[in-house]
């Protein structure tokens, strides 16, 4: 074991020596302690507004279709966020996540509404510990003075990343189960997740919802992944 501190350790130090904070996404130092929330300039400048218009997903029943909105594309300093949250256990990223959404603004997240974490599979929650969406939606409801909902949980299926729109499809259907809460009725309930990509995963969800009598009027996510290109590589 060595006792040499590593450079971001060092670069840690000293940044809180000086009463300087540390970017949440990507540890340089940056901007002063009364915004510990914030991201540093060069994160901030890595924010790729997703001008692409929301994931539309097709639902039954009287509403049709909801639409998936996500405020970022899924590059430069959004993507490394979810990366973070996702593969290298920082959990606290997902209240930055939420942050964000908040103040992008939402036309799902009327008041009264129910946010609704998409679940994970069991297995991935053994090896991660926990639920990046969950980390993300109880911040989130906080912030947009909305519920929040367990009533959704999956069984395990193979990971939707790598596969065709027609395989994301085939690979989710019949994933979800009821969760430890009943489905709330009678209030408006928007699915919360990190990214999408084809919305397949959540118009799974959206069905189950509303199959057991909830009504679905949204998903919210904090980054769009397109399935065939991302114009911003970085
Ligand atoms: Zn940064």
């Amino acid at each position: 074991m060595s006792f040499i501190p590593s450079a971001s350790t060092l670069v840690s130090r000293i940044a809180s020596l000086v009463a300087f904070r540390i970017c949440p996404v990507c540890g340089r130092p940056s901007g002063f302690r009364d915004a510990p929330d914030a991201l540093c300039a060069w994160c901030m400048a890595r924010l790729y507004p997703n001008g692409h218009p929301a994931v539309a997903v097709p639902l039954p029943g009287e509403r049709g279709r909801i639409l998936a909105e996500s405020p970022f594309l899924h590059a430069g300093s959004a993507r490394d966020l979810v990366l973070g949250l996702k593969y290298r256990g920082r959990r606290g990223l997902g209240r930055i996540a939420a942050g964000l959404m908040a103040e992008a603004g939402s036309g799902a997240a009327v008041a009264g509404c129910i946010l609704v974490p998409m679940p994970l599979c069991p297995s991935r929650i053994g090896e991660r510990g926990y639920n990046q969406a969950s980390e993300i939606a109880f911040p989130l409801a906080r912030l947009l003075g909305a519920g929040i909902s367990d009533c959704l949980s999956r069984v395990d299926r193979p990971p939707q990343a790598g596969l065709q729109a027609v395989e994301r499809r085939e690979n989710v259907r019949g994933t979800f189960r009821r969760g430890r809460e009943p489905v709330p009725e009678g209030a408006p309930l928007v699915l919360v997740d990190d990214v999408v990509t084809t919305g397949s995963t959540l118009e799974e969800a959206a069905r189950f919802l509303t199959g057991a009598g909830g009504d679905v009027a949204g998903a919210l996510t904090l980054t769009y992944r397109p399935e065939f290109r991302v114009d911003i590589i970085d």
